[in-house]
């Protein structure tokens, strides 16, 4: 009787085990295929290319997990949709904010159809010697006319292909960063009160966590080296300003 109800536990064990056994396996070929089926569908999302979505669908295919994580770190990080309309938005506003700025001599906000500085006087817009009309003093034909007002750089006058956006893109980023990291911002900056305690908080424990701390000493650095390229952005900052309203 012993026996057969231990050898009966021992069936069961058995059983158990390979069910569960089979049962894993059966798990884990269902994630492989949802795995792969969506890296199809995401790849579909990133690029049109099939020859790009075929050879991440064989990392999937082949490496797995590993795959995937390969597929996360070497996919396009943005979808197609998403580049579409970051960029649409991006001239978009452009646009709808390129009379708006700061007086270029004393600082003062400009508003909308300002034609002189209301601060200092300075002369934001010029009347066009064809037409009479108020133009903007960069642009190089008058936006009502047509008539050549200034003389610009050849290499800018092409026709805006993938790398000119790229730049075009670079420039509003290193406006931005200029605009926001500049002496005269009138925006909040990029490191918070929060920020500053977490720094501070963590200058104290480095004795016990010196990990954490060449952590906040490489993110230091990266901050003399942000400070020292806005310097160096804002000694050429009338130069690119002018570029950036040719390009308009
Ligand atoms: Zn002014
Ligand atoms: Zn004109």
């Amino acid at each position: 009787m012993e026996n057969f109800i231990l050898g009966f536990f021992d069936f069961v064990g058995n059983l158990n085990f390979d069910m569960l056994g089979t049962f894993l396996s059966f798990v884990l070929v269902i994630f492989w295929l949802v795995l792969i089926g969506w890296v199809w569908i995401d790849s579909g999302e990133r690029t049109s290319k099939k020859s790009i979505r075929i050879t991440y669908l064989l990392l999937v295919i082949i490496l797995n997990i590993p795959g995937l994580i390969i597929y996360l770190i070497i996919r396009p990080s943005e979808t197609i949709e998403e580049i579409y309309w970051a960029d649409l938005e991006r001239r978009y506003l452009k646009f709808e904010t390129s009379e708006l700025g700061d007086c270029p001599k004393c600082g003062s906000q400009l508003f909308p159809g300002f034609v002189f500085c209301t601060n200092c006087g300075f002369e934001i817009k010029k009347k066009c010697p064809s037409c009479g009309m108020l133009i903007n003093k960069d642009h190089k034909h008058c936006e009502y006319c047509g008539t050549q007002v200034r003389e610009r750089a050849v290499g800018e006058e092409q026709y805006p292909n993938a790398q000119v956006m790229e730049q075009q893109v670079l420039a509003s980023k290193e406006h931005a960063t200029q605009t926001v990291e500049s002496k005269r911002t009138k925006y909040k900056t990029g490191s918070s009160f929060a920020v500053k305690l977490g720094s501070g908080i963590l200058a104290l424990l480095d004795t016990t966590k010196t990990k954490l701390n060449s952590k906040t000493k490489a993110v230091e650095i990266e901050q003399v080296i942000v400070n020292k390229d806005s310097e160096q952005t804002n000694k050429g900052k009338k130069k690119k300003k002018n570029k950036k309203k040719k390009r308009r």
